[in-house]
């Protein structure tokens, strides 16, 4: 097999050694790591193309990998499996100044993406907290949202089309550099959010808007969590748009506080339960001033302790470097079981509620945060020093009662994580037999010898 790749990739790209392969083992999700018999990084499609074509002759499984930032476990390698990396596909074709648009390789970093385009007075929105080390073939298997999903949407809203490899191979192109397109099925769209089950992609063009000419950030502290849930929700009942629409619980901050060794400054002290970060952009700055101003008056009436308003860049970097932070903050200090549930907007307070009502049955302590605007909060069940028999009791327990919880909200169990191995034995609660019939049907096709992230997202696939 390695000597078949290395015709492919060449010797130097091919990793086979167990500690060069350890960094591959795993993603960001708790509890998963499995070695794969080797990682290829390809430089072009034809040699992802080649390499898939061999894989499925030999029944050999692939993982494809970006980042590695996933948090349901889709980047962890299947069993005997290729890992295919992303890593040396990793160039910016085009910034497209005439169509506002954007032409990208898979391992190209977001952040590096987002300030490619900022040169050109462009704005790429999707904002995942993973912008340092996440790419753009893994943001769009995944569909990642991220902070300003609340005013600007998703990845799926930017990606207009793709180039991709079928796991046996052949290459196909769908979409273009079109702001509109229905000839035939959306295949784009099926490809956004497929978590590296049905194709390989190797080429993005994606939707660019021109900069926010201003931008403000308020840092507005509540002394309830579930105060902080009712002025979110109206905020959007004012008609009001932020960019985003984020929460923080306090010991989220604490714990980013810590790791950044920083301290972000409260008037109110710690006599806080969470703060909520709420971005504004636009185009005039009367226009924002305005609506800060009601933001923050809307804020007061629903018992805010505070309104801090960040005005320059830097001050805004700040607050957003505590909250990007966060998620390796409170993995620096305790194993931390991750869900990304989501519900409609107008359940948030009942969810929020709900969350605690779990959190004193079951005595483990679970910290939120993240994106209360999309109704997408992400809940933080902490190890601590809970024995290792008893966490890995309650933990599959309080998974499925957070579940049936948001469901009956008329939630989902995944607002941006995916299903991955995480989620899997859970999908069929929240879709029932017959949606998962007919995804297994579209895999089919896809995929007919089943190499291509093979056990992910179906329940009983092993
Ligand atoms: C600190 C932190 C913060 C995060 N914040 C957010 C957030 O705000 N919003 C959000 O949505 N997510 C967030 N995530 C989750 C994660 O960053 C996203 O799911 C992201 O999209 C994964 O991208 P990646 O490049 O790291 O992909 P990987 O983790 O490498 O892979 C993810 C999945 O995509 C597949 N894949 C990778 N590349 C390709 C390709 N070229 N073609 C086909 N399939 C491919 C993999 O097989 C795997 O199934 C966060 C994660 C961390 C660790």
């Amino acid at each position: 097999m390695i000597k078949e790749l290395e015709k492919i990739v060449g010797k130097e790209n091919i990793l086979t050694e167990p500690d060069s392969l350890e960094p591959y083992s795993h993603d960001e999700t708790s509890g998963f790591r499995v070695f794969p018999k080797a990682v290829v990084k390809p430089k072009t499609t034809q040699e992802t193309s080649e390499i898939m074509k061999f894989a499925n002759k030999e029944l050999i499984p692939v993982t494809p990998r970006g980042g590695g930032s996933c948090l349901s476990g889709g980047a962890v390698p299947s069993p005997g499996s290729i890992v295919i990396s992303f890593e040396r596909m990793n160039q910016i074709r085009e910034i497209d100044t005439e169509n506002l648009m954007a032409i990208a390789e898979p391992g190209v970093i977001i952040a590096q993406l987002a300030d490619e385009a900022k040169k050109y007075g462009l704005f790429y929105p999707p904002y995942p907290a993973s912008l340092d080390t996440s790419t753009v073939g893994g943001n769009i298997a995944e569909c990642a949202g991220g902070a300003r999903a609340v005013k600007y949407g998703t990845t799926k809203n930017y990606v207009l089309g793709v180039e991709a490899v079928l796991p046996t191979g052949e290459i196909i192109k769908c979409g273009g550099k079109l702001v509109k397109n229905v000839t035939g099925y959306n295949l784009t769209d099926l490809l956004v959010g497929s978590e590296g089950t049905l194709a390989i992609i190797t080429l993005a063009i994606l939707k660019l808007l021109p900069m926010p000419k201003v931008k403000v950030d308020l840092l507005i502290p509540f002394e309830d969590i579930e105060k902080a849930g009712k002025f979110a929700q109206e905020i959007l009942q004012h008609k009001m748009s932020p960019s985003t629409i984020e929460i923080m619980e306090r010991e989220a901050i604490e714990a980013s506080e810590r790791y950044l060794k920083r301290k972000l400054k409260f008037s109110v002290g710690n006599k806080y339960a969470c703060s909520l970060l709420i971005e504004i952009d636009g185009e005039r700055k009367e226009e924002i001033e305005h609506e800060y101003n009601e933001i923050g008056d809307i804020a007061l009436k629903n018992g805010a302790l505070d309104v801090l308003v960040a005005l320059t860049e830097r001050e805004q970097e700040r607050l957003w470097e505590v909250r990007n932070s966060i998620s390796d903050a409170l993995k620096s200090e305790s194993e931390v079981e991750r869900e990304d549930i989501v519900v409609p907007r107008s359940k948030m307070p009942e969810f929020l509620h709900e969350i605690k009502r779990v959190e004193c049955k079951y005595g483990l302590k679970i910290v939120s945060y993240g994106h209360i605007g999309d109704g997408n909060v992400h809940i933080n069940i902490l190890r601590e020093d809970t024995p290792e028999q008893e966490w890995k009791a309650k933990i599959p327990n309080i998974m499925k009662e957070l579940f049936e919880v948001g469901l009956s909200l008329g939630g989902m169990i995944s607002g941006e994580h995916g299903i991955g191995l995480s989620k899997k034995p859970y999908l069929e609660m929240a879709l029932g037999k017959q949606q998962i019939e007919l995804m297994r049907g579209i895999k089919r096709v896809f995929d007919p010898n089943n190499i291509l992230n093979p056990e992910k997202i179906f329940p009983d696939n092993k």
